[in-house]
């Protein structure tokens, strides 16, 4: 793997919080993938959604197939501009590892759970998902991953937070940036979930093609593919469509970037940390036709009927499951059940309301919909 100097080098990486020596054949950023890989809350994202829940239908994303393609986009646009690959994959596996069930109804409904407790950010639970959560290692609690892949998976986090996060909060504090792994998985993050929406929008109907010609990301290509291929129909038109889209904006991305990079040419990856701002972005033009997508998705997509009947029922399970376990935690499976009451030593209510929290945001969607029936539906047996 050739890296550029700006890139991470797991001979400047600033380490493990428990020391452990390096793998006989691995980088310790390909450990740290693979402790991803193997951890309990990465096989959960199989069953958690972004936009529809997980029985709506086989063919939509999951948060699984989300940060797959994540990784995919982020692994090339590293190798073009010789980031540290094994690094971008580890952030792009890891950064949704702390959502709650439901997608986005979930995050708020749980935010709004959490209020008087420091509330809910998924971000910051990804971090804790792996600084604290997964419990599977003898020597340590957590998975033990690199100062960089913590780094990278933090994406952002208020000032109030971040001084309670030691090392990786402080970038926040001091106004600097994450390593450009990080910055590109970000993008890369943005490029996949807006495509794939789209793609899954018109699968299910809640939108349709002659309301995205009104999207120039879109028109243009849907031009492109009109003209080469003019009988093409349905599904494979609609794919190749989206997959220049996706291709538009992945060169955007990286020639937008190398020329920042030939600007400010960063000879370390401390001086990527210590620029002024961000080196990876679009280029002005893109970031307006995206932000038109986004737009779009939002007010027709995510604000669609079907959509917001879901997430009403979503934020509902979610509030109920957070008061009835808050108010009576022996409702609890026996091992929250003790987790809470070791919290509640430390401080009371706020770590019991921490315990409850951790425990509905690793729920996968079914496991919600389970828990919800068992404690609300007198015919169901527990
Ligand atoms: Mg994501």
């Amino acid at each position: 793997m050739q890296l550029a100097p700006y890139a991470a080098q797991q001979s400047s990486s600033r380490g493990r919080r428990f020391a452990e020596e390096s793998p006989q054949y691995r980088s310790d950023y390909q450990r740290d993938r693979d402790r991803i890989i193997h951890s309990s809350a990465f096989r959960r994202l199989e069953y958690k959604t972004q936009v529809f829940v997980n029985h709506e239908g086989d063919m939509f994303r999951t948060r699984l197939t989300h940060s797959i393609e994540v990784a995919q986009l982020s692994r090339s646009i590293a190798r073009i501009l010789e980031l540290n690959e094994d690094l971008s994959e580890t952030i792009a596996l890891a950064h949704d590892l702390g959502h709650t069930p439901f997608g986005h109804a979930g995050q708020d409904a749980l935010n709004a759970c959490m209020k008087d407790y420091g509330g809910f950010e998924h971000n910051l639970q990804s971090l804790r998902t792996v600084d604290k959560l997964e419990q599977s290692y003898a020597d340590f609690i957590g998975l033990n991953l690199t100062f960089e892949s913590r780094e990278g998976i933090l994406k952002h986090c208020s000032i109030k937070n971040a001084r309670q996060l030691g090392d990786v909060g402080e970038r926040f504090l001091n106004k600097k940036q994450a390593s450009l792994e990080a910055q590109t998985v970000n993008l890369a993050d943005e490029i996949a979930y807006n495509n794939h929406d789209v793609d899954d929008g018109l699968r299910s109907g809640l939108i349709d093609i002659e309301q995205l010609l009104e999207i120039r990301l879109f028109k243009e290509q849907f031009d492109v593919v009109s003209k080469q291929y003019p009988d093409l129909k349905d599904r494979r038109r609609i794919h190749e469509i989206i997959r220049r889209m996706i291709n538009r904006q992945v060169v955007d991305l990286i020639d937008t970037t190398r020329t920042n990079l030939g600007k400010a040419l960063p000879d370390s990856i401390d001086s990527v940390r210590n620029h002024t701002s961000e080196l990876a972005h679009f280029s002005p033009e893109m970031q307006e036709m995206n932000l038109q997508l986004k737009r779009f998705l939002r007010t027709q997509m995510y604000a669609h009927y079907r959509v917001h009947r879901m997430s009403a029922k979503a934020a509902h399970i979610i509030q109920q499951l957070f008061n009835a376990f808050l108010n009576d935690p022996k409702l609890l499976n026996p091992k929250y059940q003790q987790i809470v009451s070791q919290k509640e030593q430390k401080n009371a209510e706020l770590g019991k309301a921490r315990a409850v929290a951790d425990y509905i945001a690793g729920m996968t969607d079914r496991y919600a919909i389970a828990e919800y029936e068992k404690i609300f539906n007198p015919a169901e047996l527990t």
